[in-house]
């Protein structure tokens, strides 16, 4: 029995990586997931359809990790070398293998389809294979295992390959012996409002240990800390996070918003729903971006009034905002910002209301640079609130990021006078 597998690497095969025609999905679902059952990927490869430098890359992953998993290159047509880079690299010789050319046929023939002969190369293996099934395609996998190593190909098409593993392969790794085997459990805290370096120091006590280990991300929608842990099993691993994550959240209060895959709309609707409250949007330069956002929460009907986008100068007075506030301060303005918030919320019947103004670019307007964004919230029961900055990316960037923006302010506000 081989020892517990420490130490993996993934290749990623296709040509269409290399061009950039398609994102490397397949590497990245495989990195979040392998820590969990216990594996530590040290290595994400990627390499085109050529026999040679296929064999290379595998033959490599092979030298220096316990486990490789490829994906792509299991297709039928003439570029799909993934079996034959493995044969070449173990020195084995590929034969077709009977049970699964009559499966193979058996799938043609259900469509009501002749087998083109080229598929037959799916059916193949060499000895030290042996196939992984593949329910939703027509290439099985493979599960190699020689001299303490094991080689798993698994096919390109994410649908198929996330099946293959959660279904066949993750299992089949979980269910080794495990000398010496640990899992890492990992939980990220979500903060916004607070800049990476001055989080960092905030939490500086925390960082000098290895398990749990605590890294510190600056992302779109604020700073990220996330916490690892690695045990020889789940239980074990939270037992680790759970004293630090406390301690995490005593020094960070408030900022923190959410946890893991928790969303920034998402928490602002778990607080709007518990005060009872309901809110609108008069949005410009996001261009409804913020009502897509808010309304991609189920049950967001709870409190979304609605929103309304209004583009031009003349559509924002039409609404409600005052023309002499405009005159006076330009539509690139807090003041504006703030009279959109105020019109939205008193034409809406809502609780509160957002503005959103500002140069998506990427040009700039009235004398305002692109990526200048001012945001206004107006709530009955608060002070109305403002803020502007600047921000040097591109129109899409911009966007999204006055949209976080405004959703922290929303949330601050709720929390500050609730
Ligand atoms: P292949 O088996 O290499 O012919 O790949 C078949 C299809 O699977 C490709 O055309 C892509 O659409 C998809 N695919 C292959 N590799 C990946 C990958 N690493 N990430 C995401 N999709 C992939
Ligand atoms: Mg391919």
């Amino acid at each position: 029995m081989l020892p517990w597998l420490m130490k993996a690497e993934v290749v990623s095969i296709g040509t269409e990586l290399l061009l950039g025609e398609i994102l490397d999905t397949n590497a990245r679902y495989l990195g979040a997931s392998l820590p969990a059952h216990g594996v530590d990927l040290f290595y994400i490869s990627k390499v085109g359809d050529n026999l040679e430098r296929l064999a290379d890359v595998i033959g490599r992953a092979r030298d220096r990790s316990d486990l490789v998993i490829t994906t792509g290159g299991l297709g039928p047509t003439e570029d799909d070398l993934t079996r034959e880079a493995i044969a070449n690299v173990l020195g084995e010789e590929l034969s077709v293998d009977d049970t699964e050319a009559g499966r193979l046929r058996e799938f043609f023939a259900k469509r009501g389809a002749a087998m083109p002969e080229r598929n037959l190369k799916q059916a193949m293996l060499i000895p030290s294979a042996r196939v992984i099934p593949n329910p939703r395609g027509t290439a099985p996998g493979w599960w190699v295992e020689r001299d303490g190593k094991i080689i798993v190909a698994m096919p390109g098409p994410p649908s198929e390959m996330e099946r293959m593993w959660e279904r066949e392969v993750a299992p089949a790794l979980e269910a080794r012996p495990d000398s010496g085997r640990s899992v890492l459990v990992t939980r990220t805290l979500k903060t916004a409002g607070v800049g990476e370096g001055h989080i960092d120091e905030m939490v500086s006590p925390l960082l000098k240990t290895n398990n749990p280990s605590v890294g510190v991300y600056a992302r779109a929608d604020g700073v990220h800390l996330r916490i690892g842990a690695k045990a020889p099993n789940r239980d074990e691993a939270q037992q680790l996070i759970e004293p630090l994550e406390a301690e995490m959240r005593s020094i960070l209060g408030d900022i923190v918003w959410g946890a893991d895959d928790e969303t920034m709309e998402h928490a602002v609707g778990v607080l709007m729903r518990q005060h009872g409250l309901t809110l609108a949007a008069m949005e410009s330069c996001t261009g409804g971006l913020l009502m897509h956002t808010l309304t991609n929460v189920p049950g967001s009907s709870a409190y979304v009034r609605g929103g309304l986008v209004s583009y031009s100068t003349e559509m924002k007075i039409e609404w409600g905002v005052d023309a002499a506030v405009i005159d006076e301060h330009g539509v690139i303005s807090d003041e504006c910002a703030l009279a959109m918030a105020r019109a939205v919320r008193e034409r809406l019947a809502a609780d509160i209301g957002i503005g959103i103004t500002g140069v998506a670019g990427p040009a700039a307007q009235d004398g305002k640079p692109p990526g200048t964004i001012h945001i206004g919230v107006d709530a009955g029961f608060a002070e109305p609130q403002s803020v502007s900055y600047q921000f040097a990316q591109g129109r899409e960037a911009v966007k999204r990021r006055a949209v976080s923006t405004a959703l922290a302010m929303l949330r601050r506000t709720l929390i500050a006078a609730l």
